[in-house]
């Protein structure tokens, strides 16, 4: 089961699998007071990658929670602070800008993803070196891999100025495509139905 969280930043999502509740990712900084609310209790909470807009209420969260934090490998060291992600493009600029006002609380631990057992973790690298997609039943969440237009509310492939290499991107866009999924669970917007997912993927291939 796959249930949003209303948060700010990006989408939160409530897994629940086997009785086992899940978080996966958690917006800006502010937003765990809500976040825990909402679930009481969880396993583990997962972070699809490591963009400001969905680490920001890691840390604090995990604290009220007391529970860990996992991630793709290739994430710790973004989600610890030692390496700065590369945004391009006056968007970037703006973006790098508001980052340094909000100021990230970097996560001091961070577990691997390939210890969540009974979750589907799909690698997924493109939009930042360790992005994840979750696969829960028919149902893909799918981080930053695609989203929904700001006002139009219409899927779209992520900005160019946010990834890190686009290759890549490309590469797990048909990746996922393999999986047996009937919905896709954005990080920003509304559920992506499979087929919308499709005609999206034959503009671009
Ligand atoms: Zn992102
Ligand atoms: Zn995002």
């Amino acid at each position: 089961m796959v249930e949003l969280i209303k948060a700010k930043g990006c989408n939160v999502y409530l897994v629940v699998v086997d009785g086992k509740k899940y978080v996966v990712d958690t917006g800006l900084p502010g937003n765990e007071r809500r976040i825990a609310e909402a679930v009481k209790e969880c396993e583990g909470i997962i972070l699809t990658h490591s963009h400001f807009d969905h680490m920001g209420s890691a840390r604090a969260l995990s604290k009220i929670l007391k529970s860990k934090v996992y991630a793709h490998p290739k994430e710790f060291e973004y989600l610890k602070g030692i390496k700065k992600h590369e945004y391009k493009g006056l968007i970037g600029s703006f973006a790098r800008f508001y980052e340094s006002i909000k100021k990230p609380k970097y996560l001091e631990e961070v577990e691997s993803v390939e210890e969540l057992k009974d979750l589907e973790i799909i690698h997924t690298p493109g939009h930042t070196e360790g992005s994840i997609s979750i696969l829960v039943g028919d149902s893909l969440i799918c981080g930053d891999l695609v989203r929904c237009k700001v006002f139009s509310d219409n899927p779209t492939l992520s900005s160019k100025n946010f990834n890190w290499n686009d290759e890549e991107y490309r590469r797990s866009l048909r990746k996922v495509l393999k999986f047996e999924f009937e919905k896709l669970y954005p990080g920003h917007g509304r559920v992506i139905r499979r087929e919308e997912f499709e005609d999206l993927l034959k503009k671009v291939f």
